[in-house]
């Protein structure tokens, strides 16, 4: 089981992810600001983040490139989930600190494999083929 904490403004986007995670197995803890995720980081570590990019008070770039400079969180997988899709978002991304990059919309198929494949093997739950 994984502490996961997802951090996304919309909120319907937001139950999305929690219940798709959710039923993997993992706690999942919610945040709808980059400065919100980052406090909530910082009270109880997460072993993965999943971030949105445009987000009020503070972007996820800003969040990542906060977490990343703390030295604490130098391993802490964290993936950027964003509907933008302009060339070199990616490569933005990457650059702020994020592990990878999940496109929405979001598909509930295919999330939770995506999700896992960032964690740590011993943290995986394991999904069922769902090809
Ligand atoms: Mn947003």
């Amino acid at each position: 089981m994984a502490r996961v904490l997802i951090v996304e403004d919309n909120a319907a986007n937001l139950a999305l992810m929690g219940y798709l995670v959710t039923a993997l197995g993992h706690t999942v803890e919610g945040c709808r600001d980059g400065r919100s995720g980052l406090e909530a980081a910082r009270r109880q570590p997460p072993d993965l983040v999943l971030c949105d990019i445009q987000l009020p008070v503070m972007s996820g770039h800003e969040l990542a490139q906060a977490l990343r400079a703390d030295p604490a969180f130098r391993e802490l997988p964290m993936v950027a989930v964003t509907a933008l899709a302009m060339r070199g978002d990616r490569e933005n991304a990457l650059a702020a600190g994020f592990n990878g990059y999940l496109s929405k919309p979001i598909e509930p198929r295919t999330f939770g494999s995506q999700v896992e494949s960032f964690l740590p093997p011993a943290l995986r739950k394991g999904l069922p083929n769902q090809g």
